[in-house]
This record gives structure tokens, sequence and C-alpha cells, in this order.
């Protein structure tokens, strides 16, 4: 008998695996759960990942809004390294985001303050506010680059190294080079730049396939650039097959 997977069709997902909430410190108030479902829509996204600094306290409500108006969302997390190194975490399931916010929150030190850094709000998927989060988001944590990445693997998710062509927080502005050891699944360019592989530009980056997604603080950067993954379903196996370009499924920038 045909699995239920091979009666489905192989079709394109246009996605955006990096947006923040207002949770995040520098995070625009109007990115409440509802607020970028509606826009996700009005940009034809299919499948978002919600990547907030260090915690993923409003990825469910942005979940419950997405399956409210059929948006998928991914649940995921950017986490500092203690080289300030940003990492991207996408999991399947909201618990496994949960775990890794466990494990982070037991190595990000410090406070938040609002007037220097900014308000983290924890909002539902109405866009009503139900809390604050103390915690220095923004901060670094206390945990190597490849510790983070083996952890996000651990716990069933998929990494990419955020923006590396920014001139800050990025694995080339910290390292110089991408670390031909380290276990990430992609790295992402942000859209000021091309999502291609470039020696001068990307050392160490040529072995990795290239994403492009938004890293949208504000809503109107929503879905500017996005990466189209052909697939059954989008789940992290079907998106690790197309980064592979395996199984018939693959990806384009
Ligand atoms: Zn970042
Ligand atoms: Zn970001």
């Amino acid at each position: 008998m045909a699995s239920s997977i091979e009666n489905k069709t192989l079709r394109a997902f246009k996605a955006d695996l990096h947006i923040h909430t207002c949770l995040s410190p520098c995070g625009d108030w109007e990115m409440g759960p509802m607020g970028i479902i509606t826009k996700s829509l009005e940009m034809d996204l299919d499948v978002i990942a919600i990547c907030d600094h260090n915690s993923a306290e409003n990825v469910g409500a942005v979940m419950r809004a997405g399956a409210e108006k059929g948006v998928s969302v991914l649940p995921g997390m950017e986490v500092c390294s203690k080289e300030e190194v940003h990492v991207i975490a996408i999991f399947d399931e909201l618990s496994q985001a949960t775990d890794m916010q466990e494990y982070i929150y037991d190595h990000l030190p410090g406070q938040n303050s609002p007037d220097l850094f900014g308000y983290q709000v924890i909002a539902d998927e109405n866009n009503e506010v139900r809390g604050e989060n103390n915690r220095l988001l923004i901060g670094a944590t206390d945990l190597g680059l490849h510790e983070i990445v083996n952890h996000i693997r651990f716990l069933g998710g998929l990494s990419f190294a955020s923006h590396i062509d920014r001139q800050a927080f990025s694995i080339i502005s910290q390292l110089g080079f991408v670390p031909p050891d380290i276990g990430l699944d992609g790295v992402e360019v942000s859209s000021f730049a091309k999502p291609e592989y470039d020696d001068r530009k990307f050392p160490g980056a040529a072995k990795f396939p290239f994403i492009t997604s938004s890293d949208a603080h504000f809503i109107d950067d929503i879905g500017k650039v996005r990466t189209v993954f052909m697939l059954f379903e989008p789940t992290v196996t079907e998106i690790r097959m197309a980064l592979k370009r395996s199984h018939g499924r693959y990806m384009e920038v």
C-alpha cells in the first residue's frame, strides 16, 4: 500500500525562515503574531519560521495564528553564541523549540533594560499583550558556536549561520570563515547580498547550501526576500532533503 506521502505532489513552498516578533527587543511593536501572519499572507508566503533572539516565547502564538489563516509556521530561534555569532535554529514541533529555549536560558546571563534595548513583549495569537520577558535576550550566551549547532541537531532541528554577509554578529564577521568541521545545514544571506558562494566574501562556505531570508524586525520587511523549497510538506526532514537536493526535493533562491 502506498504511503500517504507518495500520494502527495511536490510543490513550491515560498519560505521566509527568519522573522522576529515584538519579543525581540529590536522587533517593532507591530510584529505581533496576527500582524505577522496577515503580512505573510499578503506577501504570498507559504511557510515562515519565527526566530526571536534567544527565546521562543512568542512562537506558539504565531503558530496558532498561522493555523487559523493557513500559513505554516515553523518554530525557531536565533541564538547568539559566545563568539557573538548568530545562528538560526528551526524545528517541527513547539516542544523542540521550548527544549532549545530551556537550554539557552541556562546559558544566557543578564537582565534586559527596556530603556536601553527595547521592550520584550509576549503576545497571544490575537496580538494581545500577555507579559514581558526580563532576560537579556539581545545578549550572547556562554555557549560556543559548535555546541549550539550540535544541540540544535541533537534536538532534531535545522541550523543556519545567520546573515553571513553582515558586518556584525555573523560567522564571517566574528570568525573570518566558516569552520570546516561545523555541522550547519546551510548559511543564510540577508536581503543585501546575493545568495551564492563567493570565495572572497564567504571563505569556507562553499560546501553549504545558501538560503536567503528577510530577518524582518518590521512588518514591511516580511517576505522581502524568500527561498523557494520544492517539497511534499514543509517539515524539517523535507527541507533538509531540499537543501541536499536529494529524493527529488530541491530549492531555489
Ligand atoms: Zn541576527
Ligand atoms: Zn535576526
